[in-house]
């Protein structure tokens, strides 16, 4: 294979990559193909519009340096402390300890920081791998945790690549008109598979070191060739990566910090197209076993879902930003501008609530690994794909109009102009124009820029647009053991408590503890 990363030799020579810095340096000089407005990009670590997204993922080598207890974490594997993204849940304390470094990286960085798809997908797949050895003679534990082993060891940035580009909603991957709308295995040879298709929305791919490339939904018999799940190296010969356009992305582009709202930080998302691309027999962890793909899918989306709480710290920030305005407006007393910032925490706070309750409320699976509470996790994403729009809404509310109408910074330093801008677009007198303009521009990059990729749509789709949930969540509701408190209540067909109680299972029986 014609990656750097995929050399033990050179693996082997290499230390982790621990602060956000080297990081930055380990994702120069790989020759990857990369299109952005209609052109190859030479090195992506130095394009401004794809830089913030990489100062993102940088942030969270750089909290795990500054605090070990929240980000990292000590590998029963290695024996080495690994960086929480990379680690294997041992206890439920594990998963709310991610879920707490997630609220804190958006507060830090106000977007996608872009690792959770890859710690998802490997704790998925540590107790799938288990799964499908035990039900037949395949070894895909034992390589999954060697490839678990070799990426904390150094520090590597994983990239989840489950949603294919799917064609035809309608169909499965095998009635598809063209075989292509699912990734799948084109070719084998005795030392692994060639796989071709593409992957869609795939959050900070450019900026990760390999790739796990998984099925994205149930697969039958006939839908063999797509049941593939592997690791490849990001750089990796026949890929090529189309860039995702973002709104008001070129302002990184521009001079000056202001309009961009946040020129720090900001999300990536590409299309991964896959031209027969290899991956070697140590690297596959599923080929073939499609019965498994549901499971695989379930329990991917049961970690992702809960892991939606980053949305609460990105909302932290955009709370922070609205009671700012309101105070640079001189209304931060006025009493509908508290209660919609009580509004706005309260609907952030039921975002984080459900989120680490589903973390705290999680089960040892065979392989060892803790699985959160699905029923909670799906709650958890469903409350996101609506309330940071409720939240967004209201920061617009509080923002006023010129978060949308102010001029540009250009205007702001203009020697003839600016001086009338810093005059007229003053709110209270103690506080400069700019700094109000770059509140504003802050809201405006946060619900309607480059950032609402983010902190809206990602919210609405990612991990599963809405309907997911609600299945998922129907699925569980347990209406029968509820029609039956109801109606021994009702007195329509008293029961004793003990036989009520023997109905208690699944989710019920988690929240009420009985295993
Ligand atoms: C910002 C962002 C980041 C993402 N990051 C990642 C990532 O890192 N890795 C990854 O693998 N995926 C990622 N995703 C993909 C995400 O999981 C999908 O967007 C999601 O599963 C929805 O798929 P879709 O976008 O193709 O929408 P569609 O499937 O086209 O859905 C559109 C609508 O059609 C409905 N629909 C779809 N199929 C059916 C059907 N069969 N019957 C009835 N209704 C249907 C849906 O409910 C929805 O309302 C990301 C998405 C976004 C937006
Ligand atoms: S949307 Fe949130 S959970 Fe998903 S990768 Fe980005 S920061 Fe992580």
């Amino acid at each position: 294979m014609a990656s750097s990363l995929s050399d033990p030799e050179d693996s082997a020579a290499k230390e982790p990559i621990r602060s956000g810095e080297q990081y930055v340096e380990s994702l120069r000089g790989r020759d990857m193909k990369v299109y952005l407005f209609g052109e190859l990009v030479d090195e992506p670590v130095d394009h401004p519009m794809i830089r913030p997204s990489i100062n993102a993922v940088a942030e969270t080598y750089d909290l795990a340096v500054r605090n070990p207890e929240l980000a990292t974490a000590i590998s029963p594997l290695t024996g080495e402390r690994v960086n929480r993204f990379l680690h294997i849940a041992g206890s439920p304390e594990d998963l709310v300890r991610q879920n707490k470094m997630q609220r804190r990286l958006g507060q830090l960085t106000g977007t996608c920081f872009q690792r959770c798809v890859g710690m998802d997908a490997l704790n998925s797949l540590h107790s799938v791998t288990f799964e499908i050895d035990a039900a037949g003679d395949s070894e895909y534990h034992g390589r999954f945790l060697e490839f678990v082993r070799m990426v904390q060891s150094r520090g590597f940035v994983i990239g989840g690549a489950m949603t294919d580009v799917k064609g035809d909603r309608g169909k499965a991957p095998h009635e598809q008109d063209d075989p292509d709308m699912f990734v799948r295995v084109v070719r084998r040879t005795e030392d692994g598979v060639y796989v071709s298709g593409a992957k869609a929305h795939q959050t900070g791919c450019i900026n990760s070191h390999w790739l796990l490339i998984m099925p994205t939904m149930r697969l039958g018999p006939e839908d063999r060739d797509y049941a593939i799940v592997g690791a490849i190296p990001a750089d990796a010969r026949g890929i090529t990566y189309v860039y995702g356009r973002q709104s008001c992305d070129t302002r990184s582009m521009e001079e000056g910090d202001i309009d961009a709202g946040n020129a720090g930080f900001a999300g990536q998302e590409a299309m991964i197209l896959l031209d027969e691309v290899f991956i070697p027999n140590e690297y596959i962890f599923m080929d073939g076993e499609y019965d498994f793909a549901a499971m695989l899918v379930e329990r991917f989306t049961c970690y992702h879902r809960r892991s939606y709480v980053c949305k609460s710290g990105v909302g932290d920030v955009l709370i922070g930003a609205a009671a700012t305005i309101a105070d640079y407006n001189g209304v931060d007393r006025a009493s509908h501008i508290r209660d919609k910032l009580v509004e706005m925490t309260h609907l952030n706070e039921t975002i984080y609530s459900t989120g680490i309750a589903s973390s705290y409320q999680a089960s040892e699976m065979k392989s060892g690994v803790y699985q959160n509470d699905d029923m909670i996790a799906n709650v958890c994403k469903h409350h996101v794909t609506k309330m940071p729009y409720e939240i967004g809404r209201l920061a617009q509310d509080l923002a006023g109009g010129l978060m949308v109408t102010a001029p540009s910074q250009k205007e702001l330093d203009h020697p003839e102009i600016g001086e009338l801008i810093r005059k007229y677009l003053k709110g209270r007198k103690e506080i400069a124009t700019e700094d109000r303009l770059r509140i504003l521009r802050l809201i405006e990059n946060m619900t309607l820029g480059r950032n609402a990729v983010g902190y809206l749509t990602e919210s609405m789709h990612g991990a599963g647009s809405p309907q997911a949930q609600r299945i998922q969540i129907g699925r569980q509701m347990q209406l029968e053991f509820k029609k039956h408190l109801a109606k021994n209540l009702a007195g329509i067909a008293p029961d004793s408590a003990e036989e009520i109680s023997a109905e208690i299972s699944d989710y019920m029986a988690r929240v009420i503890g009985i295993d």
